[in-house]
Formats: structure tokens, C-alpha cells, sequence
């Protein structure tokens, strides 16, 4: 899969090819290595500039890992990441830094991501000075615009974390985020944690900065109807693996089994209209002991011996759409 199809097209900005991060899994007296957690395996990916893609699936699926290993929080253990052309994956910390600026990470617990013995201000101000982007006599006032921007006014610079409630807090992780421009920001479940009305609130506050800053999104959620809401395309994760990407129009009607039972969840705005529903059955295996073959097979209605035993790449089954799935065609032909 080249890096032009990774990215829809378009010529990435973030290209992640063949990526894999395992975990060690301990056990005995000793502690000894028993086996491995498979958290991202084989994943290639593409964003272009200026892009959401919305990754999607179940908790436990690999999102929060992949993100991770994406933005080097985690070191992968093979594949590329490649960001503006440069494999950053192989890169000490000291020559991450200049990367690390145009790539920023929103975290889905503002309060936990926020240091509560620092200022507001100090917390949005703390990029702006590791990276000696702005100078000092600059700073608190490039602050104070970050904090109008965001919806929170000059005045909250010297207020504490503890003193703003759970949509203030995202706020300000929003404000630091954006604090370099990033060309890129990975928004890690950004409103699971918070009320309706507020997330509503926060997902207009995102989709007005990329409008105006034209940022590239990777927004990653386990809501199917918020990542539609938000992306230009969608990538939907399985057990460590994308088991479909493509533009978000196409995903009313998504090719893959698991797509589909994630739609089921989905209300439909008109009565009349005919969906097929799958509804998952069952929980995810464990990512330690991933079935052989396609690794969906003892949840799908639509599995056959073939599934057992030979695990389905990814294909092109629309322009710009892929699935991995050996039976798309049955799967097509009992869709409405
Ligand atoms: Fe279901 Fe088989 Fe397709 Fe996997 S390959 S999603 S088991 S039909």
C-alpha cells in the first residue's frame, strides 16, 4: 500500500507503515516472559495536511497504543513513521524535539493530563518555552490569546487546574496543544469524559481551530457517530489491526463485518429507511491469544472455514476504500 493511497490520495503528512508494538506479558515466581499483548499489529496508516481521520473501534482495541507509539510517547517495535518524510520511529528523544513541536497529543482525562501544582498559564506557556518558540517578554500575552481562543478568558491565567470544571480543563489541554501550531494533533477520546452538551461544545471549539490553522487531526474515539461527524475519512481498528479506511461518506455503508456491528449503534434519522443491523455478540478475544486467521472470525455471522485459517489483507474494494475481509462481495450483495 503506498503512501499517497495511506492518505486518500493526497500527499501525507503522517505516514505510518507496518507498524507493531507488543507488550511483554510476566507471570510465575521468576516474573518470566510468557507470551506477548499483540496492541498494534501491522498497521500502516496515512493523514494528509489539513485532514481528520478518525480511527474507531471498541476499548481495548490498540487506539490508545497506537496513538501513543505514533506521537513516541511508546517506542515502536518495527515499522516506519514517517512525519513530513523523516522515520521519526528510530529517533533518540534529543532529535525527536524539533518533531515533537509539530505534533501534539489531546488526552481524554484533561485533569489527569494537566500538572495541578502549575498555573493555567504556566501549564499552556510550558511548550512555548521548551521549544524557545516565542521570547519571554512575549509569552504571557501569546498565553492570554491561546486562552480567548480557546473560550476561557486572560484573567484564568494564574488559576489553578482543580479550580475549573471537566470541559474548562479540556480547554486549556486544547490551548497547550495548539500553543505551537502544530501541524498535527492527535485527539485521544477528547470528550468521553464529559457531558453532551460540553463535548458538543469541544468538537466545535476542534473543528473551528482546524479551519483556521488548518491542523491535520488524528481523532481516535470508540463513537462511530462522532468520528463520522468529525472526519474526512475513518479508520476502523479490530484487535491491534485496521480491518477498513476509507472517506467518511462511504461509511453509512461500511464493506466490513465489524463496521457494520459498529453502525448497528448508530440511530437512523428516518423511520422508513431499511438498515441491515449486525449486532456483535460476544466480547473481543484477548489481544494475547488472537485468533488465527482473521482475527474477527469467532464474532462474525459471516465466517466461513476460510476465515479460520487465513487472515485477509487489505484490499482497494472502492476507490480509496479498503477492507480486509475475504467475503465483501457476500457481504455487499446483503446490504439494502
Ligand atoms: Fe468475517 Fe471472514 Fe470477513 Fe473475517 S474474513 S470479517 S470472519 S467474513
Amino acid at each position: 500500500m503506498g503512501p499517497m493511497l495511506l492518505s486518500g490520495g493526497l500527499m501525507s503528512l503522517l505516514t505510518i507503515e507496518n507498524l507493531y508494538k507488543y507488550f511483554p506479558v510476566r507471570g510465575g515466581f521468576l516474573m518470566r516472559p510468557t507470551g506477548h499483548i499483540q496492541a498494534v499489529h501491522n498497521v500502516s496508516l496515512g493523514v494528509a495536511p489539513g485532514e481528520t481521520l478518525g480511527l474507531v473501534g471498541e476499548s481495548g482495541c490498540g487506539k490508545t497504543t497506537l496513538a501513543r507509539t505514533i506521537i513516541r510517547l511508546l517506542k515502536p517495535d518495527s515499522g516506519k513513521t514517517l512525519f513530513e518524510g523523516h522515520d521519526i520511529a528510530p529517533l533518540s528523544p534529543r532529535e525527536l524535539r524539533p518533531f515533537r513541536a509539530k505534533m501534539q497529543m489531546i488526552f481524554q482525562d484533561p485533569y489527569a493530563s494537566l500538572n495541578p501544582r502549575m498555573s493555567v498559564g504556566d501549564i499552556i506557556a510550558e511548550p512555548i518555552i521548551i521549544h524557545k518558540k516565542i521570547p519571554r517578554r512575549y509569552r504571557r500575552q501569546r498565553v492570554c490569546e491561546l486562552l480567548e481562543l480557546v473560550g476561557l478568558s486572560p484573567e484564568d491565567y494564574s488559576r489553578y487546574p482543580h479550580e475549573f470544571s471537566g470541559g474548562q480543563r479540556q480547554r486549556v489541554g486544547i490551548a497547550r496543544a495548539i500553543s505551537l501550531e502544530p501541524k498535527l494533533i492527535i485527539a485521544d477520546e477528547p470528550v468521553s469524559a464529559l457531558d453532551v452538551s460540553i463535548a458538543a461544545q469541544i468538537i466545535n471549539l476542534l473543528q473551528n481551530l482546524q479551519k483556521e490553522f488548518k491542523t491535520a487531526f488524528l481523532f481516535i474515539s470508540h463513537d462511530l457517530k462522532m468520528v463520522k461527524h468529525m472526519s474526512h475519512r475513518i479508520a476502523v481498528m479490530y484487535l491491534g489491526e485496521i480491518v477498513e479506511m476509507g472517506p467518511s461518506d462511504n461509511f453509512l455503508t461500511p464493506l466490513h463485518p465489524y463496521s457494520l456491528a459498529l453502525t448497528a449503534a448508530i440511530p437512523i434519522p428516518d423511520p422508513q429507511t431499511k438498515k441491515r443491523r449486525l449486532i456483535l455478540s460476544g466480547e473481543p478475544p484477548s489481544p494475547q491469544n488472537p485468533p488465527p486467521g482473521c482475527r474477527f472470525h469467532p464474532r462474525c455471522p459471516y465466517a466461513e472455514e476460510i476465515c479460520r485459517q487465513e487472515h485477509p489483507s487489505l484490499k482497494e474494494c472502492q476507490p480509496g476504500h479498503w477492507a480486509a475481509c475475504h467475503f465483501i462481495d457476500k457481504v455487499k450483495k446483503q446490504l439494502p
